[in-house]
């Protein structure tokens, strides 16, 4: 089911807008604003757990930090374990690691190495907040096959789209609001 146009407007209404942060040129898309809107996140995630109910998902992974949030909500909501997909160094147990260009130098995101179960090809919807160029998000989805889990989609709240995260994905992709 779509969102209307009175619906989408609730969700992007509540995210704000943050000029040079974290650095000049980048307009940071905060959503605190919408954490603490009890109708804007009720629109956002009764809407996500409509389009995913038949998915038939077995988890929800969500990316440090902020997919932490939507994703966890979003599993609970559906009746599904959540997976954190964590910056490097912070998990405990055995990880297994993916690294990524960043436009200096690089990062790694890491998950247990038995987060999705002992069986092959759980099924895993990826949750984050933003996709940007996408780098974050593929090495994600990327983790999520060496682990033996299988990525059914990728879900982001806002895609910023005239950075094409999106081309070259290995799974479908799902933006709730498009910024142009
Ligand atoms: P990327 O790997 O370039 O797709 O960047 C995506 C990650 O960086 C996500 O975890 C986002 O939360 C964060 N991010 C990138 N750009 C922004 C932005 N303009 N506002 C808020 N978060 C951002």
């Amino acid at each position: 089911m779509s969102l209307t146009l009175g619906e989408k407007e609730i969700i992007l209404s509540s995210i704000r807008d943050i000029p040079d942060f974290p650095k000049a040129g980048i307009i940071f898309k905060d959503i605190s604003t919408l954490l603490s809107n009890p109708q804007a996140l009720d629109t956002l995630m009764t809407h996500l757990e409509n389009r995913y109910q038949n998915y038939d998902l077995d988890y929800v992974a969500g990316i440090d930090a902020r997919g932490f949030i939507f994703g966890s909500i979003l599993a609970d909501r559906l009746g599904v374990g959540f997976v954190p997909v964590r910056k490097k160094g912070k998990l405990p147990y055995t990880t297994v690691a993916e690294k990524y260009a960043l436009e200096y130098g690089f990062d790694e995101v890491e998950v247990h190495i038995d987060a999705f179960g002992e069986q092959k090809g759980a099924r895993v919807l990826l949750m984050d907040d933003l996709i940007a160029t996408g780098g974050t998000a593929k090495a994600a989805a990327s983790l999520i096959g060496k682990v033996g889990a299988h990525c059914v989609e990728a879900c982001f709240v806002m895609e910023l789209a005239f950075l094409k995260g999106r081309e070259g994905f290995s799974a479908p992709v799902y933006s709730v609001l498009e910024i142009d």
